[in-house]
């Protein structure tokens, strides 16, 4: 014997009503994609369960890959048993079997019958597997409080399935079920954590980049494509724009007194990133800011430089520490990248006192001197994509991450 399905469950999107099919199918969809590398997996759905059928492909290998997948909250290797009550008890010893080689140990049994044309109630039937378990493992007890092992048995219209243990998902909801954001990332640690909690609550994202040619060089862009194709183990294919910023800079830095030039600097991309969502139909921003945690990242700053859009600006990091967002960044297999000593374009020309408290009356008044649409336009029309598929990095440790 040996598990052939593993049992899917995700509990917070049945209840989500008319829109169920569509997570479900999505979801579906995002396990599909997630396993492309095991050609003989095959998956179905049947009254809010899924189930990934195995065919020969190692369970626990397809296991790791199936923690990464948003919308999915728990799984169960289960055997998959024609309804006879013999084939029942010898799934369920063989499973306990697996459970506990040592063959010693504390269980439970838990029956679920859902198709009542089977002729054994689920009070009986616990106790017909209990029973034969018992008599067949001389060393184990029964808990039915903190078992170490808790069998579960449902039988179902099409097969009976037993499983003996249940592996934590990564949770959310699935990619592609809540519309499309524009992330907005930079080299930096946050941004990337940033990204992937976005994705968690099931948006799909394409990312901008300001890069600064000469000042910030083609390693420094080579990071952050390296850093998106990380994503894209979470999130499947992003595409990465990457926007000539140097011009901008360089005039902010002329035109700009020193301590508005980050306020005006940051204003500037806020402006780009909103033209080209709207241009890619993404219907939020998301970045990396954290309240307080830079002078551009105050109340007053953000309050100052959010002026320049409507689109709503998600920013899934805004109450974590720092040392909370590396630990994410660690996870999720972000951090050793970002750290990498390459310059940012925001640290360029930037003097190192900006205002905390900037104004938007101020603000106004100062960039007055530029050529806002034209700066915004010319940097839009510099845009250069990069399709970044999924696959292309390697696996991250998805134990870390709960
Ligand atoms: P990060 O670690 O993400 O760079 P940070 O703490 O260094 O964040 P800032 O550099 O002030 O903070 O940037 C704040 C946010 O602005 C970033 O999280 C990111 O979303 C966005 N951002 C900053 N620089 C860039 C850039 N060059 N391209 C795109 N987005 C950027
Ligand atoms: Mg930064």
């Amino acid at each position: 014997m040996n598990y052939e399905h593993i049992l899917i469950r995700y509990a917070e999107l049945s209840l989500k009503g008319k829109n169920r099919k569509k997570f479900e199918s999505k979801l579906e969809q995002n396990i599909k994609q997630a396993l492309i590398t095991f050609p003989n997996v095959k998956t179905n759905r049947s009254f809010g369960r899924m189930f990934v059928e195995l065919h020969g492909e190692d369970e626990k290998a397809v296991s790791e890959k199936l923690k990464g997948v948003f919308g999915v909250y728990s799984f169960s290797p289960a055997l998959k048993l024609s309804l006879t009550e013999t084939n029942i008890v010898d799934g369920a010893l063989w499973a306990m079997k697996d459970a506990l080689p040592s063959g010693s140990g504390s269980f439970k049994v838990t029956v679920r019958r859902v198709n009542k044309d089977f002729p054994i109630g689920s009070q009986d039937m616990n106790k017909v597997v209990g029973g034969y378990v018992l008599r067949n493992m001389q060393d184990l007890t029964v808990d039915v409080h903190q078992p170490e092992v808790e069998l579960k048995v449902e039988i179902r219209q099409e097969a009976a399935y037993v499983t003996c243990k249940s592996v934590r998902g990564a949770g959310g909801l699935p990619v592609g079920t809540s519309g499309k954001v524009m992330l907005m990332l930079s080299g930096g640690i946050d941004s990337p954590v940033a990204g992937y909690l976005a994705l968690k609550r099931g948006v799909t994202i394409e990312a901008i980049h300001f890069h600064s040619p000469p000042y910030t060089n083609d390693r420094a862009r080579q990071k952050v494509e390296d850093i998106a194709k990380v994503l894209t183990q979470y999130g499947g294919d992003i595409k990465l724009h990457i926007v000539p910023f140097t011009d901008i800079q360089t005039k902010i830095h002329k035109q700009i007194p020193d301590n508005y030039e980050m306020t005006v600097t940051r204003r500037f991309m806020l402006r780009i990133a909103a033209v080209l969502a709207e241009e890619r139909k993404a219907k939020g921003i998301v970045n990396g800011e954290s309240l307080g945690q830079v002078a551009s990242q105050t109340l007053e700053s953000m309050y100052t430089i959010n002026e320049v859009t409507n689109l709503p600006i998600l920013r899934p990091l805004i109450t974590m520490d720092k040392l909370e967002v590396i630990d994410y960044a660690k996870a999720i297999g972000t951090y050793d990248l970002s750290i990498l000593p390459y310059e940012d374009c925001c640290t360029i020309f930037l003097p190192a006192e900006s205002k905390t408290r900037p104004t938007r009356e101020k603000s106004e008044r100062y960039e007055h001197w530029l050529a806002i649409d034209d700066m915004v336009q010319q940097a839009i029309d510099g845009i250069t994509t990069v399709d970044l598929k999924l696959g292309e990095a390697s696996q991250p440790d998805f134990e870390q991450l709960f």
